[in-house]
């Protein structure tokens, strides 16, 4: 492994990820972001749309198929609203009240469920913020040898790994059945360390997340559920691909790699209170990209967009689209660029953005912070209700919170009561009772 790489894998890393560029250069297509905003949409106006087109899919059809992985790379089985969902180009709560007024929640759990899994991986990870920070030193430390970046390229002779990884780099996204796999080749069959794997994905994925990744590389390792590893079977493997692949020579044990005692649970962040009577200038991160939906009545003079926590263009995208929505809702000037020197000149004593959690931009924001209060300006993360009703439920495993979905969604008022669904099916009081 060339010096030059080692460093660029390095500093990626203690980076978090924010910066694709440290990627090799032959790894890039020109076209793969344009590609990939056609497929994945990045606006929200492209995401409400892709959700009204899925919705009709969002009951038995998805229940059914969602596992299938199409080796062309067609991936309308499954919703592909990732990308957006990760940066809150719309709200969970929107995409399941939105299937929720189309389908029972019976009929459509499976669906409502996997939205909940995002929830559960944020929700556990910020009660254990300590394991992103020891991921990312981890990550530092180890070598990147020759094998892992033969993985990363798609070159170990394994068929449908080696398609997968070309999939990634192409295209930005892998279907999750086909994460898994990927994961548990690379962990397994290659040998490779787990923390290079969720480095590759987060450097190349087009709904990257800290969270829903750091944490399902360590659920394939047998690191979250004690002692419970994801083996990659050939045969699933063929059955799930149509008989495209059936790769031979898989690992048939798995052995959970060492890891450092899982540390205690941390405390929520509490509640941070925003001052309505004060000159605000809304602060819009790759965290959260639809505030205007979510934020209280507020005195706001400027919006602020955090360009530099972008990390590439997809990002990007995202952030300007919310700009162009926050500035026409709240009736005020957008812009980009130094974010103190912002709220000085807009007379801004309050700053409100979406709450981060465990990531970059968390840090970043704990810097900002510290830098806005030498100037008398406050920082106030505002926290969804989403987040704020759901996280507490997610310190334990999945069914811990799975347990929890219908009483929440009943208490977050996403059920809808009286309207008749699509297909004309009154929503009778049966479709409370779950
Ligand atoms: C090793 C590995 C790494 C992953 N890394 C990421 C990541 O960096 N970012 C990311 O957003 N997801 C990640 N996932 C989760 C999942 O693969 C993607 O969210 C999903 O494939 C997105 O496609 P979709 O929107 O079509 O999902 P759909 O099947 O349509 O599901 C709807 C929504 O539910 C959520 N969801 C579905 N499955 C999961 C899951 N297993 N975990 C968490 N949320 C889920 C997503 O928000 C998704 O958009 C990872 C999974 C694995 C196994």
């Amino acid at each position: 492994m060339g010096g030059v790489l080692q460093h660029r894998f390095r500093l990626a890393a203690r980076q978090g990820y924010r910066n694709t560029d440290l990627l090799p250069r032959r790894d890039r297509r020109a076209s793969t972001l344009a590609r990939a905003m056609d497929r994945f949409p990045l606006t929200r106006a492209a995401a409400l749309e892709r959700l009204e087109r899925f919705v009709p899919k969002a009951a038995g059809a998805y229940a059914a198929r969602r596992n299938l992985v199409d080796p062309q790379g067609d991936h309308r089985n499954v919703s592909r609203l990732s990308a957006t969902l990760r940066r809150r180009l719309i709200g969970e709560d929107e995409v399941v009240r939105t299937v929720l007024a189309a389908h029972r929640f019976d009929k459509c759990e499976k669906f409502v469920a996997e939205v909940f899994w995002r929830t559960y991986w944020k929700g556990w990870l910020e009660q254990r913020p300590q394991l992103w920070t020891s991921y990312l030193a981890e990550c530092e430390s180890l070598p990147v040898t020759p094998q892992v970046h033969a993985a990363m390229d798609g070159r170990t002779g394994i068929d449908a790994f080696d398609h997968w990884a070309r999939e990634l780099t192409e295209t930005g996204y892998l279907h999750n059945w086909a994460r898994m796999q990927v994961a548990s080749i690379w962990i397994f069959t290659l040998g490779l360390p787990w923390q290079l794997g969720a480095q590759w994905f987060l450097d190349r994925l087009i709904d990257a997340d800290p969270a829903s990744n750091t944490l399902s590389w360590r659920w394939v390792a047998g690191l979250h559920t004690a002692g419970k590893t994801y083996l990659a079977d050939a045969d699933r493997i063929a059955a799930m691909t149509g008989g495209r692949f059936r790769p031979a020579g898989l690992a048939e044990s798995a052995a959970v790699p060492e890891a450092s005692p899982m540390p205690g649970r941390t405390p929520l962040p509490a509640t941070q209170e925003i001052d309505p009577s004060q000159p605000t200038m809304v602060l819009i991160t790759p965290e959260d990209c639809s505030l205007e939906t979510v934020l209280p009545q507020l005195d706001v003079r400027a919006v602020a967009v955090a360009d530099g926590m972008a990390r590439n263009g997809w990002d990007r995208t995202a952030l300007g689209d919310a700009a162009a929505r926050a500035s026409g809702h709240w009736q005020c000037p957008a812009a980009a660029g130094d974010i103190v020197a912002l709220a000085l000149r807009h007379d801004c004593k309050q700053i409100v953005t979406g709450l981060a959690p465990a990531g970059p931009v968390a840090s970043e924001l704990a810097a900002l912070r510290k830098r806005l209060g030498e100037r008398g300006v406050r920082l106030v993360e505002h926290q969804r209700d989403w987040d704020r009703q759901c996280w507490p439920h997610c310190g334990k495993g999945f069914f811990n919170l799975k347990s929890q979905i219908p009483g929440l969604l009943r208490s977050l008022d996403l059920l809808v009561k009286t309207a008749p669904n699509r297909t004309g099916e009154s929503l009778g009081k049966d479709c409370y009772t779950m």
